[in-house]
C-alpha cells in the first residue's frame, strides 16, 4: 500500500533515484579505510584552533571577506561572483532560478557528474543527455547539433576536467557552444581545474551574457567538509541567480575555515600539494595500466584516475575487504571505476591491491604551520625531492639564503611567511628558522637509515665551515663577526640566531665558523655550507631501519 508520504510527494521526487547513502556510509568500512572514492584532497586543512567564537551571530548572507578573497583567487570582480554552499549548491541554485518545472530542459554530456541531472529532475526540468565521443572526448559541434532544437533549453552543462573520466575541454570548445546556443546558459564546472593545465574561463564568463563558471574549495583546497564554492558570471546574471539562495547559505565556521585556507602564507603549500597530486596521478596511471586486471587507465586532468577493469564486481569486493574506498561507475563505462589520488602511502596500498609492485622507500616529508601574533608561516619539506623550491619570507636576501640551503641540501622547500616586517625583520627571520628546523626534524622521523653527520667548506675569499650532527640534542656554536649591520633588509646579527634556532628546532649540533672580507659572501657561505652539510647528514645510507647510533636512539 502507498504510504502517506508517497501519496503526498511530488512525482518528480518519487521518480528520482535515491542516493545510495548506505553504501557510502562510513560504517560500511572500518575507521582506517583508505578513502579514495570521493575525490577529496588527502591533506587536512592548514587551519588551526577552535573557531567557535561569535556563533551567536548570523553570518553575513554573502560573506564580504570571502567573496573578495575568492574573486581575487579567480581573477574577477566581486560583483561577478556569488558564494554558495559548495559547487553542488550553485548547480541547484542555477536550476531553480532558471528552469520552470514541466517546461524547461537541461543538457548534460554523458557520462558526467550526476548532480546536474539530479537537481534538474528535482526541479521538474527535463534532462537531455548527449553522449560523449570516442575516448569520452567532448566535441562542441556534436553537443550543439544535438541541442539545437530542444525547446526550453535553459542550461547546458560542461564539466572540465570531466568527472568521472578526467577529460579536459578546451576553452575554445566551450565558447563555441556558448556562441552557437546564444539563448542557453552554458555552465562550465571547473571543480577540478586546479589539477589541469587548461586555462580557466572565469574571467571570460564575467564578461559574457551566457557563460557561468563553477568553482569549489572542496578539491584543490582540501575543504570538502566546509562546503564552500561559488558561481561566476556577468553581474546581472549572478544577482538573479543569488535570489534563489537561502538567507545565510554559509556557516560562520566554513567562512573562517575558507579564509584560513586562502591566507597568503598558505598559498605555497596548497600549490605544492596540487603539484604532488598531479605527479602522483601521472606516476600511477601507467603503473595501474600494467596490472593484469586493468584494461585501461586514464589520468586526465583531475585529482583522480578513471580505470576500466575486467571484473568490476570481484574488484569491488576485494578493495572493500582491504578497506580501500573507490567509486564504481557502472553507468559511465562498463567496468569503470574512479580512484582519487591519495597520499603516497595510500597510493602504495592501491598499487598493492592491483598487484603492482610498489616502490620501496617511505616518504620523508613534513608540512607544518606556525602562527603567532608576529608571524604566520607555512612550510613543507621533502628530503627526497629536489623540487620545488619556493621561499617567500618577506626578506629577499633571506629568501636567497634559505634557497641556498635547500638547493645545496638537495631537498624541496616551500616556505611562506606573512610577518610583522613593518617592525623589522627579526621575528620573520627567527621564526622561519624555527619552522624550517621543526619541519626538517619531523621529516626525518625517527632518523633511521641516514648519514647523521655532515660537514662542508669554502667560498671565494670567504670560508665557512659547518659541522652538523643530527644527534637529537640541540647545541649551537657560531664563530664569526660581520662589519655591516644589514644586507638589504636582512640584519647580519640574525645569522647567529638562525643557526641557533635551527639547532634547537631540529635537535642537532650545529657548529659554524666563518671568516673573510665581504659580509654578503660570508653570510652566503654559511648558508651554502649548511646546505651541503645537511645534504650529507640526511642522505639515506645503508640499512633503512638502522639508527645511526650505537645507543639505538637519536
Ligand atoms: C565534487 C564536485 C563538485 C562539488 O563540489 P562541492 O563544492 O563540494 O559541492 C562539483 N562538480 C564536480 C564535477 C565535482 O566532482
Amino acid at each position: 500500500m502507498e504510504s502517506l508520504a508517497q501519496r503526498l510527494a511530488r512525482p518528480e521526487i518519487l521518480a528520482l533515484e535515491p542516493f545510495d547513502i548506505a553504501a557510502q556510509a562510513n560504517a560500511a568500512f572500518g575507521p582506517d579505510a583508505i578513502k579514495l572514492d570521493a575525490n577529496e584532497n588527502p591533506y587536512p586543512p592548514l587551519s588551526d584552533g577552535p573557531l567557535v567564537a561569535g556563533l551567536n551571530r548570523y553570518p553575513e548572507p554573502q560573506p564580504e571577506r570571502l567573496t573578495r578573497a575568492l574573486a581575487a583567487l579567480y581573477g574577477v570582480d566581486r560583483e561577478s561572483l556569488v558564494v554558495t554552499r559548495g559547487a553542488d549548491d550553485a548547480i541547484d541554485v542555477l536550476v531553480r532560478a532558471f528552469c520552470r518545472p514541466g517546461e524547461d530542459a537541461v543538457a548534460v554530456p554523458a557520462p558526467t557528474f550526476s548532480a546536474y541531472a539530479h537537481f534538474a529532475k528535482l526541479q521538474g526540468a527535463r534532462v537531455v543527455e548527449v553522449p560523449l565521443g570516442a575516448g569520452f572526448d567532448f566535441d562542441a559541434e556534436t553537443y550543439v547539433a544535438a541541442l539545437g532544437d530542444v525547446p526550453g533549453l535553459k542550461l547546458a552543462f560542461i564539466c572540465s576536467p570531466n568527472n568521472p573520466t578526467g577529460n579536459e575541454v578546451a576553452p575554445s570548445q566551450v565558447l563555441e557552444v556558448a556562441d552557437a546556443l546564444a539563448d542557453t546558459l552554458i555552465v562550465l564546472d571547473e571543480a577540478y581545474l586546479d589539477f589541469s593545465s587548461m586555462p580557466s574561463l572565469a574571467a571570460e564568463a564575467a564578461k559574457r551574457p551566457n557563460v557561468v563558471v563553477l568553482k569549489t574549495l572542496s578539491k584543490a583546497f582540501g575543504l570538502a567538509g566546509a562546503r564552500v564554492g561559488c558561481a561566476i558570471g556577468n553581474p546581472e546574471l549572478i544577482a538573479i541567480a543569488a535570489r534563489a539562495l537561502p538567507p545565510y547559505p554559509l556557516p560562520s565556521l566554513s567562512i573562517e575555515a575558507a579564509m584560513a585556507a586562502l591566507a597568503p602564507s598558505r598559498r605555497g603549500i596548497h600549490e605544492d600539494r596540487i603539484a604532488r597530486t598531479i605527479a602522483e596521478r601521472e606516476r600511477l596511471a601507467p603503473l595501474l595500466a600494467s596490472s593484469p586486471i586493468v584494461r585501461s587507465a586514464r589520468s586526465g586532468g583531475g585529482n583522480f584516475l578513471f580505470l576500466e577493469v575486467e571484473e568490476p564486481h570481484a574488484l569491488a569486493q576485494k578493495l572493500h575487504a582491504l578497506g580501500i574506498r573507490v567509486r564504481f561507475r557502472p553507468n559511465a563505462a562498463p567496468g569503470g571505476i574512479r580512484i582519487t589520488v591519495g597520499t603516497e602511502a595510500e597510493n602504495a596500498a592501491v598499487l598493492a591491491a592491483f598487484g603492482v609492485p610498489a616502490a620501496a622507500a617511505p616518504v620523508r616529508r613534513a608540512e607544518l604551520v606556525r602562527d603567532t601574533k608576529e608571524t604566520k608561516i607555512a612550510v613543507a619539506v621533502d628530503l627526497d625531492r629536489a623540487a620545488p623550491r619556493r621561499i617567500e619570507t618577506g626578506v629577499p636576501f633571506y629568501d636567497h639564503m634559505l634557497d641556498q640551503v635547500a638547493a645545496h641540501g638537495g631537498f624541496s622547500l616551500t616556505l611562506t611567511c606573512d610577518g610583522d616586517l613593518d617592525i623589522d625583520a627579526h621575528h620573520s627571520v627567527e621564526d622561519c628558522a624555527i619552522a624550517l628546523g621543526s619541519a626538517l626534524s619531523r621529516a626525518l622521523g625517527e632518523r633511521r637509515g641516514i648519514g647523521r653527520f655532515g660537514f662542508a667548506l669554502p667560498m671565494d675569499e670567504a670560508q665557512a665551515q659547518v659541522l652538523i650532527d643530527l644527534s637529537g640534542r640541540p647545541f649551537s656554536r657560531f664563530e664569526g663577526a660581520f662589519e655591516a649591520s644589514h644586507i638589504g633588509a636582512y640584519p647580519t646579527e640574525m645569522t647567529r640566531h638562525v643557526f641557533r634556532s635551527l639547532a634547537d628546532s631540529m635537535g642537532a649540533a650545529i657548529h659554524v665558523r666563518v671568516e673573510g672580507e665581504n659580509d654578503h659572501h660570508k653570510t652566503e657561505a654559511c648558508f651554502k655550507a649548511f646546505g651541503r652539510a645537511l645534504r650529507q647528514a640526511v642522505r639515506r645510507e645503508g640499512d633503512a631501519d638502522q639508527l645511526p647510533s650505537t645507543k639505538g636512539v637519536l
